[in-house]
């Protein structure tokens, strides 16, 4: 079953197209990187009208380097949310008009199950249940997966995600925009002791995250000690490697240490994360450290697939339309900022 998948929720206008949830057959990922970065943030207009302009090709693309046409298509999957409202918009609206043209099924996908399904594109997906750690520029959640395939969130952070977390604090110290990658990169040469920032564990047993109080903590250390000057330009009372690496360190602890209590908690076997904080380098590290020790298995996306993109969009849809029983969606479906 050939699925052309759409994703168009925040800053990447991308289309797939993806042989039986399994076979990438073309993976196109327009990025809005340079518009946004002047801001710092994702500016919802600018994406909306960016998305409009790259959708038809960024779907030709796909096309083209599936070797396949639009009649090819066995079904047209498309973000339905969560997201920007004005972004989905234009991802669901170009699909619909596909579907309909080609009169071939709408199928409707979460973006955060797609992101969770990019844990297992590559390898069977284990059985149920697991827990998989959805850790992402807006969410930052963990969820129980049962064996009926339906995903409960058992924990879920109350203020910023941690990739929020990440892009602030590269803000704030004047890194560029998304931060994650550029923290990243950094606290590989950082020593993470070296700076003692605090770890939100909440009450005693939530599984519950804030990464609000760590940006704060951010914020205070750099009134305190001065912004980081450039290398060759000055000299600042530390490293800012070491301050990445200290930040970092602080955040990875805490969803580590929860995804560990989660998967004690609910007795599973099986490991998994998505998202783009998924990503980064220590989190995997230390996360492949803990489940082999613990002889937890763990699923990782390949780190092109943890950041928004197309494939796991198309992948999802192949596994919803086999689980729902081949139902597709009306098309006068809505987008939907907010879902669970
Ligand atoms: P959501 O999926 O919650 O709707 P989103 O789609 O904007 O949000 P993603 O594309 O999944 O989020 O991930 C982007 C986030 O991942 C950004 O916050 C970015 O800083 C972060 N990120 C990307 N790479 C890394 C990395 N190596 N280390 C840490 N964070 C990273
Ligand atoms: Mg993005
Ligand atoms: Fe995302």
């Amino acid at each position: 079953m050939l699925i052309l998948g759409i994703e168009t929720s925040c800053d990447e206008t991308a289309a797939a197209v993806v042989r039986s949830g399994r076979e990438i057959l073309s993976d196109v990922v327009a990025s809005q990187i340079a518009v946004h970065s002047p801001y710092g943030g994702v500016v919802p207009e600018l994406a909306s009208r960016k998305h409009v302009e790259a959708i038809l090709p960024v779907i030709r693309e796909a096309l083209d380097r599936a070797g396949c046409c639009a009649g090819d298509l066995d079904a047209v999957a498309v973000t339905q949310g969560p997201g920007l409202v004005g972004a989905l918009l234009v991802g669901l609206s170009a699909a619909k008009g596909l579907a309909y043209a080609l009169d071939k099924p709408l199928l409707a996908v979460n973006h955060l199950e797609g992101h969770m399904e990019a844990a297992f594109l590559d390898k069977e997906r284990p059985e149920e249940p697991f827990i998989c750690l959805v850790v992402s520029g807006g969410h930052t959640s963990l969820y129980l997966v049962t064996p009926d395939g339906s995903s409960r969130c058992v924990g879920s952070t109350r203020d910023d995600a941690a990739g929020e977390a990440y892009d602030k604090v590269a803000k704030l110290l004047g890194l560029g925009y998304p931060g994650g990658v550029i923290i990243d990169r950094l606290a590989r040469r950082g020593n993470p002791a070296a700076f003692d920032f605090p770890r939100s564990r909440l009450e005693k047993g939530s599984l519950d995250f804030s990464f609000s109080g760590i940006k704060t903590a951010v914020a205070y250390f750099v009134k305190r000690y001065g912004p980081p000057v450039p290398e060759g330009k000055g000299e600042t009372p530390y490293r800012l490697e070491d301050l990445a690496a200290s930040f970092q360190e602080a955040v990875v602890d805490v969803l580590v240490e929860k995804t560990l209590e989660a998967a004690e908690r609910y007795r599973v076997r099986h490991v998994a994360t998505a998202g783009g904080v998924a990503a980064n380098s220590r989190l995997r590290e230390r996360l492949e450290e803990e489940c082999a020790y613990r002889r937890l298995q763990l699923h990782v996306p390949s780190i092109r697939h943890c950041t928004d993109n197309a494939v796991m969009i198309a992948a999802a849809a192949y596994r919803l339309w086999l689980r729902e029983g081949f139902t597709p969606d009306p098309l006068d479906l809505d987008a939907v900022s907010r879902m669970l």
